[in-house]
């Protein structure tokens, strides 16, 4: 079934840019020199929204929990001295009382918080009457209506600038990435909803740098509206996600290097086909994903089943 969401269709040109949307800065607000720096190497590049965490949901106590409402002061400078519009992460109604009164643009709403429809609904009420950006990251579970609901919550308050954020989904046991991607999930989700543009966070899919341009290709190769990355200019030394976190010259040529759909598909037959190509590869992707865990399994039950025989094997053998 096809949902119809009241959606202005002025996100991307409201932000002044053309198709793929970029937003980039650093996972977290450090210092003022920090935020400064890296804003400036951004804008430099042709980065138009700058992100950064304010307040950070940390998995575990004692990580580090953003620098709290003293970074505003630094983004409102990116936002008069640079230019850039301001994008953060807003948790409950006191976060978002503030951003409004620092003049934020856009408000994310994280992972962990879109799970929480009690949360969302705080958020969605608080922002009644207000003109601004809403994108809402998928819930860390790969539940495709919980992320729908939250949309709709911020739609039904009146929220009209409204956009979804792919960041990938938590499992439990190995794989390459930190959230798997389940691309399926964005695609339905546009399926749905076809108004709604959609961003994809390659940083938090994959927690590590090395595999962020392969992921923006295929963002960019399945229609994404846009692009999330985390940027700093000392990514090792970052206090969050440091793994992930890639500096503005990293950036630069991840996005010269991109190749954009344009560039090779003639015409709207040809699109659609690569659009289901694409969607099976990634699909193969999962199964053989999905096949070598199983292995895995396999290996370990025969190991236990077998352990007291090889025990015996090496003995023999030394
Ligand atoms: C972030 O964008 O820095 C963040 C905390 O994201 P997520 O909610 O996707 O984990
Ligand atoms: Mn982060």
């Amino acid at each position: 079934m096809e949902l119809k969401l009241d959606i202005a269709d002025t996100l991307i040109p409201s932000i002044n840019c053309t198709k793929p949307l970029l937003i980039a800065g650093p996972c977290a607000v450090e210092t003022e020199q920090q935020v400064m720096d890296v804003a400036i190497r951004l804008a430099h590049i042709g980065i138009k929204v700058f992100r950064a965490g304010i307040w950070k949901p940390r998995t575990r106590p004692n990580a580090f929990e953003g620098v709290g409402s003293e970074g505003l002061e630094w983004l409102r400078r990116v936002k008069k001295e640079i230019g850039m519009k301001i994008a953060i992460e807003v948790a409950n109604s006191k976060h978002v009382d503030e951003a409004l009164k620092n003049e934020i643009d856009i408000l994310w709403i994280g992972a962990r918080t879109t799970a929480n429809p009690f949360a969302v609904q705080e958020l969605a009420d608080s922002l009644k009457g207000v003109d601004v950006t809403v994108l809402v990251k998928n819930p860390v579970n790969p539940e495709i209506e919980l992320w729908i609901g939250a949309l709709e919550r911020f739609n039904a308050t009146g929220i009209k600038k409204l956009g979804a954020i792919h960041r990938g989904f938590s499992s439990y046991g190995k794989s390459p990435y930190r959230n798997d991607p389940h691309w399926q999930i964005p695609i339905e989700l546009r399926r749905r909803i076809p108004e709604l543009p959609i961003i994809n966070d390659p940083s938090h899919i994959c927690g590590k740098r090395e595999l962020i341009m392969e992921l923006c290709q295929t963002a960019i190769d399945l229609d994404f509206d846009g692009l999330m990355l985390e940027a700093h200019c000392d990514p090792n030394n970052a206090l969050s996600d440091a793994s992930q976190q890639i500096t503005p010259e990293e950036l630069e040529y991840i996005i010269n290097n991109i190749v954009l759909r344009k560039q090779y598909i003639e015409n709207e037959d040809a699109e659609i086909l690569e659009e289901l190509r694409l969607y099976i590869d990634k699909l193969d992707e999962d199964v053989i994903q999905l096949i070598e865990q199983r292995m895995n399994i396999v290996e370990k039950i025969y190991l236990a089943i077998h352990e007291e025989s090889i025990k015996r094997q090496k003995t023999v053998m030394n």
